[in-house]
């Protein structure tokens, strides 16, 4: 399928491997590659099951989510013993959107694009290397920081939860193995999702998540009775990661799409493809990059430092900076959009000796 050569620049064959969020994101968006023809191999498809929530801030680049998704947030609040800062945003409102519909939603734009689905891995003989791009999973470093979590989707009695207000980050919890928060999306006042969520290299056993979900309902929401829904479990990687093949290039998760500090990948992916495309339209050949500033990177890794080995620190972190910016500015920093002026606010909310210890012990740069 390579072998067109030069002169039929007019259709280029791609591969992409994996059909999750990336490769079906970047499948239903394959009008804006006019003169590709896409392949799409699954050889291990998973598309449609484990379904999740997908939560993100709204952006330019996600537009074209935007009209799938169920529940917005104009208002959400991080909370510790001791405070409680409640955020209100006027543009860029948190949403969520499942899993299974947002990739269902693609598969359907895929097909009528014609797109060219495979249940096995692209071979070598038909697409050469720099045209096959891999969404499988970046390699995982022993011991790496990493976001794990189960949630539970609860129904309980009318008027148990606030629904207006997404509850980012309750860190009312046992904090003794690592960064410990309660998320709490509030979907109606009978229905939310409720995760237990950890950020440190040990995943732990279910039940701990579990108990802590059970323990905050009741102590903190006051929800006794309640009916679990629906079940999801996760563990993202926090850093820099090696790709799952160097032989291709990456796209998704393995070309540096997750937030190293903050475990939120889906609106980069969608921030990846839309660059990608663009770069396109502008007469260049398909490649992907990682979709975040090197300034984020280093303030990340700085970041991942003080919650790796400082950890108490985190609660108040969290506050601070929820405390000095508002929901926009809080909701722009975290979508990689932050200008100097907004970087240099969130800086300053920080206390200085956590950071200043965290800089010599920042991990080394993993590089692919
Ligand atoms: C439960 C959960 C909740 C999340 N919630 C959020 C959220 O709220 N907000 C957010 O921004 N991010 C969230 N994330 C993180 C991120 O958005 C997702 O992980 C996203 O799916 C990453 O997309 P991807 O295309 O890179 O990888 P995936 O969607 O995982 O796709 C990878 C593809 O590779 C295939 N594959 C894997 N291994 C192999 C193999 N060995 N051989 C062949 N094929 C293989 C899989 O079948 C799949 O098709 C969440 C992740 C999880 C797991």
């Amino acid at each position: 399928m390579s072998g067109e050569g030069a002169a039929a620049v007019s259709n280029v064959a791609i591969a992409v491997i994996g059909d999750g969020c990336a490769g079906l994101s970047l499948a239903a968006r394959s009008t804006s590659l006019p003169n590709h023809t896409m392949h799409l191999f699954s050889p291990q498809s998973n598309s449609l099951i484990n379904n999740h929530v997908w939560g993100y801030w709204q952006m330019d680049w996600m537009k074209y989510v935007a009209p799938l998704t169920f529940k917005t947030w104009y208002k959400w609040s991080v909370k510790t013993e001791g405070a409680e800062v409640e955020m209100q945003a006027c543009y860029h409102p948190y949403k969520a959107v499942k899993r299974d519909s947002w990739l269902a939603h693609c598969l359907k734009n895929a097909k009528q694009n014609g797109v060219k689905f495979h249940n096995t891995l692209p071979s070598i003989t038909e697409f050469s290397n720099d045209q096959v791009f891999d969404s499988r999973p970046p390699k995982w470093r022993a011991n790496m920081m990493v976001q794990h979590f189960l949630g539970w989707e609860v129904r309980a009695d009318a008027g148990s939860f606030k629904d207006d207000t997404a509850i980012l980050m309750d860190f009312r919890c046992d904090q003794s193995r690592g960064v410990h928060f309660i998320y709490c999306l509030p979907f109606s006042d009978s229905e939310a999702l409720v995760e237990s969520t950890l950020l440190s290299p040990n995943i732990e056993p279910d039940g701990f998540y579990e108990d802590t979900i059970t323990t905050w309902l009741s102590d903190y929401a006051g929800v006794n009775r309640f009916e679990v829904l629906r079940r999801e479990k996760g563990a993202i990687p926090l850093g820099l990661m090696k790709r799952h093949d160097p032989k291709f290039q990456g796209i998704g998760s393995n070309c540096g799409a997750i937030r190293p500090s903050s475990g939120y990948a889906f609106s980069f992916i969608q921030k990846q493809i839309a660059t990608a495309l663009s770069r396109v339209e502008r007469g260049n050949k398909l490649s992907f990059s990682p979709p975040h500033k090197k300034i984020d990177l280093f303030m990340d890794r700085v970041f991942l430092s003080v919650l790796r080995n400082q950890p108490h620190h985190a609660p108040k972190l969290f506050t601070a900076m929820a405390a000095r910016l508002t929901g926009d500015e809080f909701a722009i920093f975290l979508s990689g959009e932050a200008n100097i002026k907004l970087r240099l606010k969130v800086i300053l909310a920080m206390p200085v000796w956590p950071f200043v210890r965290a800089l010599f012990q920042l991990e080394a740069v993993v590089s692919d």
